[in-house]
């Protein structure tokens, strides 16, 4: 049952997956509350009406059989049984309550995702740091660009994933996009780049395999996976040996460059291409393409950020584009396609370990004392950073050994919108760390793989049946509209926030309006880096969306007024700034960057190999990726048919030569071993992956489970995991 429409014509709204944020229409058929919904063209700019299959079935999963519509309480059985909220509510904060007053306020652990909407995400961090004290908080955002926006916040001084629009990739000269299979991941942003190539652009894609977006190329460089970083230092190299650098630039807009140039240097193309297995002339010819265009982006997606050098990568990455006067000039830059539908924005307003809303950072004290003031509590009363997502959850559970081990375990975790079972890195040790806590609630739509382990579920509302905004990988804030009502079971996230709140002792400050909420964050991001209080509802549907940092002047730090007013202005129509506002920033650092001193910081970066280099006994290179009909770790998407029948389960890709040596054939299971774990899955043969390494999706859980042997090796400054690299052996299975 999907409830009845809202309304009886066709709602303007956005696909539920992934960081494009399609627009897309939601139209009952038939025309009356009560119709089921069917998926319609919109003219939203980012899409043009286009949407990929997963986009267009998505309405399918809000009626699926396997929908959550009663809250599940774990009995005395053992098993998940049907209770009713109030019981399930009282349940859960006495749970967590108990967890706090017996082992403290860290020992409760809250972990959420990047496809919550801006207000969810906003109220998830609000309700750790005041309701349960924690400072144990982080989500799967931290799985998907954090080396991008550790990178992109050292170099520019704030990280936006595209500091420009989409709409300026068709009018650039050439683009350099590294580690992103677009065609399969948000197939109608290809458009752009096939655009781009009609327009006498150029494109070089970066991968080691040759993917549906490498065939769009007119160069692909198949380095060996884990040697991006490498690969950019000698490109680096050879600008600078080949007197391509942009000297003017170099001395106006930037500082850093003497120490980035040196290291740079020692980085000689023959021994890149020793490291990375890229021809040398291929990598002129790629130098060549990328200097001889006037405009010029270099664009990274999960490639080389999911590596425990990412944030390091993405700095080479960056340093070859300021080198060669690119950042802060029209048509041109460096840019992160994020991958979540909120990977962005749900990064921007306090669910991160260590950031309050606005992108302040919670280690700093103006920071503390403005977010304070909007809460109306003490500054000393927040927690400060907390652990990040895979030392949360490595932090998980404190039975047997580990209690001695771990006195500072998160006993008690309470999870949203994420499924760690699957996604995670070394998953069955996440698992197994899952299983051993004290007490687990999983908020969700359908009993995932890790809401199977929970004490208590309690059954949530997803998209079309909620409003909330996004923000998409350009940082356009855009609002998902409801179309539909939501089963007669199951409550909004801001809902359910809002109970075990009251019931934990704070009966005011969260509301369950998503509207209200958004004032609020307005006001809690006023002046900070990420800036959305001059964004409105009315604004977004008006404009099509609001590009941040967009500021009102009102609302800046020292204007705003206590807290308990939470509301107060949603009543107020002079609230809507939409006439005389700032007009939002499409594209920012054209002037200055976001810096003390308005100048980008070069960063000088060395090549490392990968935390797992291939040895005797693990011999080959696994990379993993996701495919065209699946999203993420899978929980919405295999439930639809059609994505099913297209992608029914995991595989393994691996060369023919190696298949060979194997004595594998097509369709044949295969196990991937590594130190972590075995995962089997049939193989696919290709001669489109080098013969080194082998490519698993992870949108899988069971024996064919990618993610039982990814490596949770992390950077060390974004504390991303390493899960595009590690070493592995395949065995007959
Ligand atoms: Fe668009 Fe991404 Fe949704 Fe596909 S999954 S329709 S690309 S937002």
């Amino acid at each position: 049952e999907t409830g009845e429409t809202r309304r009886t014509r066709t709602t303007d709204t956005h696909c539920p997956y992934c960081a494009l944020q399609c627009g897309m229409g939601l139209r009952p058929e038939p025309a009356e509350p009560g119709g089921l919904l069917v998926v319609e063209r919109s003219a939203f700019p980012v899409n043009k009406g286009a949407l990929c299959g997963k986009g267009r079935t998505a309405p399918s999963v809000l009626s699926s059989r396997v929908r959550l519509v009663r809250p599940l309480i774990r009995r005395a059985s053992g098993r998940l049984e049907p209770a009713s909220w109030e019981e399930a509510l009282d349940r859960v904060a006495e749970g967590l309550a108990a967890t706090r007053s017996a082992w403290g306020a860290d020992a409760v652990g809250v972990f959420g995702g990047g496809g919550l909407t801006n207000e969810k995400a906003y109220t998830l961090g609000k309700f750790a740091r005041l309701v349960l004290g924690t400072s144990q908080i982080d989500y799967n955002g931290r799985f998907c660009m954090s080396s991008a926006a550790a990178a992109g916040t050292k170099a520019f001084g704030v990280d936006r994933g595209l500091p420009f629009p989409l709409d300026d990739i068709p009018r650039t000269g050439c683009v350099i996009l590294v580690g992103s299979n677009l065609a399969e991941t948000m197939p109608p942003a290809l458009r752009y780049f096939t655009e781009l190539r009609a327009n006498g652009g150029r494109l070089i894609v970066i991968d080691p395999r040759r993917t549906r977006t490498a065939e769009q190329a007119d160069l692909h460089l198949t380095p060996r996976p884990g040697t991006d970083l490498a690969l950019a230092l000698g490109m680096l190299h050879l600008v600078v040996a080949e007197g391509r650098t942009d000297e003017a630039y170099i001395a106006a807009r930037t500082t850093g460059w003497p120490q980035a140039r040196a290291a740079a240097m020692a980085h000689w193309p023959e021994l890149v291409e020793r490291i990375t297995g890229v021809p040398l002339p291929q990598l002129r010819a790629a130098v060549r393409m990328f200097c001889e265009a006037e405009h010029a982006m270099v664009l990274t997606a999960r490639g080389p950020e999911q590596q425990a050098k990412g944030t390091d990568t993405v700095s080479a990455w960056i340093n070859l584009c300021l080198a060669t006067g690119r950042p802060g000039r029209p048509l041109s830059g460096y840019g992160c396609l994020t991958g979540q539908g909120n990977g962005q924005g749900g990064r921007e307003h306090g669910q991160k370990a260590d950031q309050l809303p606005g992108y302040r950072m919670l280690a700093d004290a103006a920071a503390r004392e403005h977010v304070a003031r909007v809460w109306g509590v003490e500054p000393d009363s927040l927690p400060g950073p907390g652990r990040s997502a895979y030392e949360l959850l490595d932090a998980l559970g404190a039975d047997g050994d580990r209690a001695a081990q771990r006195p500072d375990a998160v006993r008690a975790l309470l999870l949203m919108a994420s499924n760690p079972v699957v996604s995670a890195p070394r998953a069955a040790h996440v698992e197994e760390r899952m299983r051993a806590l004290d007490f687990l609630v999983v908020c969700d739509v359908v009993l995932s793989e890790s809401a199977r382990l929970a004490d208590v579920v309690l059954p949530v509302t997803q998209w079309a049946e909620e409003t909330g905004t996004m923000t998409n990988l350009e940082g356009r804030v855009i609002l998902r509209q409801q179309a539909v009502e939501p089963p007669e079971g199951c409550r909004s996230d801001l809902w359910v926030m809002r109970e075990l709140a009251a019931r934990m002792g704070w009966e005011k400050g969260f509301p369950t309006d998503p509207e209200e909420v958004f004032e609020e964050l307005r006001r809690a991001s006023a002046g900070g880096k990420a800036d959305y209080s001059g964004i409105t509802y009315r604004r977004i549907l008006a404009e099509d969306g609001v590009f941040w940092p967009c500021p009102d002047p009102s609302l800046a730090p020292g204007t705003v007024s206590g807290a308990g007013t939470p509301g107060e202005m949603n009543d107020d129509p002079s609230n809507d700034h939409s006439a005389a506002g700032h007009p939002g920033t499409p594209r920012m650092f054209l002037d200055r960057f976001a810096t003390p001193d308005g100048r980008a910081r070069f960063l000088p970066v060395s090549h490392r190999p990968a935390a797992e280099e291939p040895d005797e006994e693990y011999p080959l290179l696994l990379t993993t990726g996701r495919v065209l009909a699946q999203y993420q770790s899978g929980a919405q998407t295999r439930l639809v048919d059609s994505l099913n029948e297209a992608a029914p389960g995991p595989f393994v890709q691996l060369h023919p030569r190696l298949a060979e040596k194997l004595g594998a054939a097509e369709g044949e299971p295969v196990a991937v071993v590594s130190r972590r774990g075995r995962a089997v899955a049939p193989a696919r043969l290709s001669r489109d992956i080098r013969q080194d390494t082998v490519f698993m999706p992870f949108h899988w859980p069971g024996e064919g489970r990618a993610n039982t042997l990814t490596n949770p090796a992390l950077d060390p400054t974004s504390r991303m995991p390493e899960f595009k690299v590690c070493a592995v052996r395949l065995e007959r299975a």
